[in-house]
């Protein structure tokens, strides 16, 4: 028998509160849907997934190979995460920020989505509030949600390139507001906060008591130079500022599922003991390979040819979208898409499905992310791919 649930769309399940309006990833749906199309023969570039194209780092893969061969990596490995990984994550940050933690833990997680998880099931409750500028990444407020918690949205302005404003903060700040989602550069688009937003941004949360959790995952994926600002270049914060990292972008290792939490040794206690009793940690090879990449004399080469690619195709693909009517392009600074305006359209879901079933093209619409009247491209394909997924775009809206 089919271990379906639903049977003529009626749930014969009862679902718990804690997941009653939890819906599977907006991306990850579009993504399996692309890939449905091209099986069942269909042309499709799928620019969808967040998804780097480059194969895993031989430095990765062998130091893999190494932990199954001897037998260190396929144990119950330590829940935080092994000593290696969490020495070479602390010292990647100590060498990569300006006023690193001196009093901080690292938690190892199956990707920074299960770092941002504990954590949040950590900090946030029932009544309280968690600030989530938009457009933003799905997973902060679904992480909220099954915290029991409420998030709210925090609308940046696309005329002044998604920037916070601090004023708006202070409007929906209440005395329930308990923490604050960063993401630069963000997911979606790309933008950048300099280090002055920052600081700003630190000093009011530390005024008014609030947590952070800065999403640093395309930090290393900035084009105007080594590393977008990080709050931990913030030298007078409180220690309710946390950092999350991984291995999935920078290092183009998504399937290996490692991410980490840089915070108060406190935190990452709970956050472990969750962990403990939920998937008591990341898989063992994953580990040994990101700490071996991580902590390569061949890191930053890796990192910069990377980028090499990456900005390559960022150019092509803003060059090969500027000027067509009815599409507004900025030029993003860090991270992996396009963030594309429809200059004529105040939502995007329509004009997403269109690309897709018209002309073969799989992308994210704006509603995803919170901001209708955009669609989101992953440019960091193969440069065939791109080239193709940019003409049929640009044939698409240009006629
Ligand atoms: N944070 C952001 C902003 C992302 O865009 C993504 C993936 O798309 C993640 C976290 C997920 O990271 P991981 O693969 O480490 O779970």
């Amino acid at each position: 028998m089919s271990p379906t649930i639903i049977r003529n769309e009626v749930s014969i399940v009862r679902f718990s509160r804690n997941v009653d309006s939890l819906v599977p990833s907006a991306t990850l749906a579009l993504r399996a849907r692309a890939k449905r199309m091209q099986a069942e023969g269909h042309s499709v570039i799928d620019l969808s997934a967040g998804e780097p194209s480059f194969a895993t780092p031989a430095v990765a893969t062998e130091a893999a190979l190494r932990s199954i061969h001897d037998g260190r990596g396929t144990g119950y490995p330590p829940t935080p995460g092994v000593p290696e990984l969490r020495e070479a994550a602390a010292r990647y940050v100590e060498e990569t920020t300006a006023h690193p933690s001196e009093d901080a833990a690292v938690l190892v997680s199956a990707g920074v989505k299960q770092a941002l998880f504990n954590l949040a099931y950590c900090l946030f409750e029932d009544g309280d509030e968690v600030l989530v500028p938009a457009p933003y990444w799905p997973t902060y407020l679904a992480v909220v949600e099954l915290a029991g918690a409420a998030p709210v949205v925090v609308p940046t302005p696309w005329q002044r390139a998604f920037r916070i404003d601090l004023e708006e903060l202070e409007r929906l700040r209440t005395p329930r507001t308990r923490g604050l989602f960063l993401n630069s550069p963000a997911n979606p688009s790309g933008h950048v906060y300099d280090r002055g937003l920052l600081e700003d941004l630190c000093a009011w949360a530390a005024r008014n008591d609030i947590w952070i959790l800065s999403d640093e995952i395309y930090r290393r994926l900035y084009y105007r130079g080594e590393a977008a600002p990080s709050v931990f270049d913030v030298p007078e914060r409180s220690h309710k500022v946390v950092l999350l990292d991984g291995v999935s972008k920078t290092f183009s290792m998504p399937g290996w599922r490692i991410g980490f939490a840089v915070a108060p040794p406190e935190l990452i206690g709970k956050a472990s003991a969750l962990q403990s009793q939920t998937t008591s940690g990341a898989a063992g090879p994953s580990q040994y390979a990101a700490a071996g990449v991580i902590s390569s004399p061949e890191r930053e080469r890796i990192i910069a040819q990377f980028k090499e690619v990456l900005d390559r195709r960022r150019r092509a693909a803003v060059a090969g979208l500027r000027g067509i009517a009815g599409l507004d392009v900025a030029e993003p600074e860090g991270a992996i898409y396009l963030y594309v305006r429809l200059t004529d359209a105040e939502e995007s879901a329509a004009a997403a499905e269109s690309l897709l079933v018209d002309s073969g093209v799989a992308c994210v619409p704006g509603e995803a992310f919170g901001t209708p009247g955009f669609l989101r491209l992953n440019y960091s394909v193969d440069d065939a791919e791109l080239e193709e997924g940019i003409a049929r775009i640009a044939a698409h809206f240009g006629g």
